[in-house]
């Protein structure tokens, strides 16, 4: 860390630097012009310091750019804002003290100058100047540890949406995304002349007391996270919801979905879960682990009455035979 002494006179510079140099600062710089101070310092585009400089001593008059700009220059650099400037004037008016703090300059001496005022001068510049700094440190360190707060806190949130075992959304997260999709959907269908539906999915795991009863609770919990899996694959669109509703049932939410769209849905995650290929002797509906779905849409939903179709149809899908689909018969088509 050095002082750099910027004055156009080298008798100045000299008497500045010895001065300096009897009152213990060791690390002086000197430059004949604001020009060569710039060049040392950085100043100007793609320009990088030379020096690592703590403060400036700058003298007033000199040929070409003055002390006053070159102090304005200096602090609206970004990396050197923090440097203090001690402008040094043969001119004691308070006119030429008022331009050196206009300029950004944080203290001034007038010469001649006195060995005792400089010195307390220089000590009070670089004593606020490391305060800056380690206040600087600990806005970085505050800025760090919010940083790293707020990931935890998103894990956090992400952790209480899912499901432990299948690690697809859980049932508190299912709610929350059906009222939100319902309400949608309801100020949706007011604003827009075409119709648009919500779907839903109810997906149960076919004689899975069975499986746990032949394979083991350990194996069974295998299998739910494998289905879980193959229902998650099977949705094509990023607002698409699987939440584990239950024990070894799924529920699916498919925004923006007609009926037909649904029962496509629907059909591939059936069919991807009996591709799976996991025995299940004791299932009546295939020698493999299968599910049943039921599925309801509507354009006008309500999310109580939607689970309550998509359950209804489930019970007939399971009434059925299993491994299939039914669709709910929709109550409330929208209005051509
Ligand atoms: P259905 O074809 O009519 O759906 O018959 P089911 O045996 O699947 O239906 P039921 O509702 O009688 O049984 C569900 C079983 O799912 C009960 C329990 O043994 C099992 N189960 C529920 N949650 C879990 C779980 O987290 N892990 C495991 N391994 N089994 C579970
Ligand atoms: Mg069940
Ligand atoms: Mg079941």
């Amino acid at each position: 860390m050095s002082i750099l002494v910027v004055d156009d006179s080298p008798v100045n510079r000299r008497v500045l630097e010895a001065t300096l140099r009897v009152e213990g600062f060791r690390e002086i710089l000197g430059a004949s012009s604001a020009e060569e101070a710039f060049k040392l310092l950085g100043v100007g585009p793609s320009q990088r310091p030379v020096y690592d400089v703590e403060v400036i001593l700058m003298d007033v008059v000199m040929p070409g750019i003055d002390g006053f700009e070159a102090c304005r220059r200096i602090k609206s650099t970004s990396h050197l804002a923090d440097i203090p400037i001690i402008i040094v004037t043969a001119m004691s008016e308070t006119e030429s003290i008022e331009k050196a703090f206009d300029a950004g300059a944080s203290d001034y001496l007038t010469r001649p100058i006195s060995r005792v005022e400089l010195h307390a001068r220089l000590r009070m510049a670089l004593a606020v100047r490391r305060e800056q700094e380690s206040r600087k440190a600990r806005e970085r360190e505050l800025l760090a540890v919010t940083q790293q707060l707020e990931i935890a806190n998103r894990k956090l949130t992400e952790l209480t949406r899912t499901d432990g075992l299948t690690g697809v959304a859980n049932r508190r997260h299912f709610d929350e995304t059906i009222e939100v999709e319902c309400r949608r959907l309801r100020r949706a269908t007011h604003a827009l002349s075409a119709p648009t539906w919500l779907s839903l999915l109810m997906i149960d795991v076919d004689h899975f007391k069975a499986f746990n009863d032949a394979y083991g609770h350990p194996r069974g919990d295998v299998c739910l996270q494998m289905v879980a899996t193959a229902i998650r694959h099977a949705l094509l669109r990023p607002a698409d919801l699987v939440a584990r509703y239950g024990g070894e049932e799924f529920a699916v939410i498919l925004p923006d979905t007609p009926p037909d769209g649904a029962l496509n849905v629907a059909e591939r995650i059936r069919a991807a879960v009996q591709h799976l290929g996991i025995v299940h002797e004791r299932n009546t509906a295939a020698p493999v682990v299968t599910v049943s779905v039921g599925a309801a849409s509507s354009p006008t939903p309500e999310g109580a009455d939607l689970l309550a179709s998509a359950d209804a149809a489930l019970y007939e899908a399971k009434r059925g035979g299993r491994n299939r689909v039914h669709v709910a018969t929709c109550a409330n088509r929208p209005v051509a």
